[in-house]
């Protein structure tokens, strides 16, 4: 499966500049679909993964069919406010100002083994924030696995001594 022939590249969008990886396309086409959630499977059964987590949005499309897919749970990561129950929040820094992003306090246990999966590895604040979630709850991130990673932008370096598994680089 080629899956970079499945992801268009959206020039100047959100802001002139940058080239988006639209992987809408990969979602749509079934088989890519698919072979994706199925090599991320993969990649969390070898790591003996309890428990599956993916920040929203696109950590949900393909967090969530792993999950189901291994009969393991699935985590939301979610943006401020969205979460009803009580939570724990990281912020993280953006190109312009910060975000932050929040967990169930009770949405992992200390000890569980954790895969986190997202559409994209671009600067890696994004997913960073997520391991520090899962790891102020006492969790483990055993593996983390990406549609795409943008090298370029060495995302990598901020999650040395991960295990980090990519389909795509750009
Ligand atoms: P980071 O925090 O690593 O800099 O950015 C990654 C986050 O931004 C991911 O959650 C991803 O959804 C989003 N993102 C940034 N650039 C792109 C892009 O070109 N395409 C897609 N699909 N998402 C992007």
């Amino acid at each position: 499966m080629n899956f970079k022939d499945t992801i268009r590249v959206i020039p100047d969008f959100p802001s002139p500049g940058i080239r988006f990886k639209d992987i809408t396309t990969l979602l749509k086409d079934g088989e890519a679909f698919r072979a994706a959630i199925e090599q991320f499977k993969d990649f969390a059964a070898q790591r003996d993964a309890d428990v599956i987590a993916g920040p929203e949005s696109r950590g949900f499309l393909l967090a969530a069919p792993m999950a189901y897919g291994l009969s393991k749970g699935f985590v939301p990561i979610r943006k401020p406010g969205k979460l009803p129950h009580e939570t724990l929040s990281v912020d993280y820094a953006l190109e312009y100002g910060k975000d932050s992003l929040e967990i169930h306090k009770d949405a992992v246990q200390p000890g569980q083994r954790v895969i986190l999966a997202d559409d994209l590895l671009a600067t890696g604040g994004t997913i960073k924030a997520a391991i520090k979630l899962i790891e102020q709850l006492g969790a483990e991130v055993v593996g983390i696995c990406f549609l795409v990673e943008l090298t370029y932008l060495n995302g990598r370096e901020k999650l040395e001594g991960y295990d980090v598994f990519s389909l795509v680089q750009y």
